[in-house]
């Protein structure tokens, strides 16, 4: 089942309207949030994922939707325009909530046809002071919006006043999204769980002579047959060389021998996102080489994790990974200088130019400020972050061949909370004995 909460909707509508009339000193605004229309999915799937802070806002699975919240002073009202029933288009696209269910089961005051979207917004944009909504996100909604808005500036001498103050909706929403509340972060650790788990049994079958297309089926197919709704992006299942490109999905080469095969992929749970990393070994046990590596950057991933915790700020976790790896490349001879100077020069960015993570939830890279007033943004519960450092060695003729192609990152999603971070990934093996026993 779909999982749904309508209180919790209820309540991010009602704090997302006390925000907004918390910003003095306007009398009025319209919130104005559009569902994504297009049917492509996400990450190439091809299905219909609303947007994110459109289903924060609705709980509604359906394109062709806006939520318009009518913010007064005194007083709220909520609208949503969504499609009318057709027995037609149900037939052949599937079953719509329609106007006259919506209302109650999405707890909205008033619900109507998106097809009395301009006459609806027309109406309300007369008598209001701000229009809190973001540009560039959707078009026809943008175009229509620039529209109305000149049309009612065409009509001052009618009296009517045109909108005067613009609000970015998302300045507002992504702060809200940044912070998980008790019901997401359940949702959270169950994308998490699963995937971990799919991560753990994918590791045995990571063998020389296996496609990497193999290894990307089993993923699809089991994040699917397990109840999680989707891939939270395509996976990146990348063995020797291949390792080595960060973005790498062609997933179509056989894995050599002796090789690492990187796998980055997670699955969503209708709307919220794991992301995880692992690098295997396609032989039984790691190489020697393989080994020195792999061991710097797990210890970079737990300096980073006990870096996780209310009050740090956010790139105190990315600080504690860099000193780790720049630490191991100068012990390795691959970089040279004291950590510090090798750390002010960014002489480890051939090997780790990437930061050590994102916020995480709604969506993959998710929203929300990682800097506030020119800081880094403090930690606090509630927030869902990766830890992902890697080390990627490209040959080079001052490192011995045996390190050539080694590409390792090793990705997990961490709650911050009042007390430890919570690790939500942690059934994906990580420590060496444990992949090799999988293997064995
Ligand atoms: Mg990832
Ligand atoms: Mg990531």
């Amino acid at each position: 089942m779909i999982p749904f909460n309508l209180s919790e909707y209820q309540n991010r509508r009602t704090r997302l309207i006390e925000r907004i009339r918390a910003l003095s000193p306007f009398q009025s605004a319209l919130i104005v949030i559009p569902a994504k229309n297009e049917t492509v999915g996400t990450y190439g799937v091809s299905r219909y994922r609303p947007d994110s802070t459109f289903l924060y806002f609705t709980g509604l699975r359906e394109p062709e939707a806006v939520l318009i919240l009518d913010v007064r002073p005194h007083s709220a009202e909520t609208c949503l325009l969504l499609r009318p029933k057709d027995a037609t288009r149900e037939l052949w696209d599937g079953l719509r909530l329609g106007v006259e269910a919506a209302p109650e089961a999405l707890s909205i005051d008033k619900a109507k046809s998106i097809n009395h979207l301009e006459q609806e917004l027309v109406q309300r944009l007369e008598n209001h002071q701000a229009l809190c909504y973001s540009f560039g996100k959707d078009s026809p909604m943008d175009a229509l919006l620039i529209r109305l808005m000149q049309e009612q500036r065409a009509k001052v001498r009618q009296g009517i006043a045109p909108i005067e103050m613009m609000i970015d909706l998302h300045r507002h929403s992504d702060d809200m999204r940044l912070i998980k509340s008790a019901w997401e972060i359940e949702q959270m650790r169950h994308a998490c769980k699963i995937s971990a788990q799919v991560m753990g049994e994918v590791m045995p079958r990571v063998q020389a002579g296996v496609n990497e297309h193999e290894i990307c089926g089993f993923l699809l197919g089991e994040y699917v047959r397990r109840g999680l709704s989707a891939p939270s992006y395509t996976p990146i299942v990348g063995s020797y060389a291949n390792a080595c490109i960060l973005h790498y999905n062609d997933n179509n080469a056989r894995m050599p021998d002796n090789a690492l095969t990187l796998i980055d992929a997670a699955g969503e749970y209708y709307g919220y996102c794991a992301d995880i990393t692992r690098t295997i070994p396609t032989a039984r046990q790691f190489t020697q080489a393989q080994r020195e590596i792999y061991e710097i950057v797990h210890a970079a991933h737990s300096a980073a994790i006990a870096q996780v915790r209310v009050g740090a700020h956010f790139n105190e976790y990315h600080e504690a990974a860099l000193r780790v790896i720049t630490e191991g490349l100068i012990a390795l001879k691959f970089i040279e200088g004291d950590v510090a100077t090798a750390i002010a020069e960014e002489r480890y960015k051939p090997y780790f130019m990437h930061r050590t993570g994102h916020f995480l939830g709604m969506d993959t890279h998710d929203v929300g400020l990682y800097r506030l007033h020119h800081e880094w943004r403090k930690l606090t519960p509630g927030m869902i972050l990766t830890v992902e450092p890697g080390i990627y060695i490209r040959p080079q003729a001052h490192i011995p061949a045996q390190y050539h192609h080694i590409g390792i990152r090793l990705e997990d999603d961490i709650l911050v909370t009042a007390d430890q971070p919570e690790n939500l990934t942690i059934e994906a093996p990580i420590h060496i004995r444990d992949i090799e026993k999988l293997k064995s």
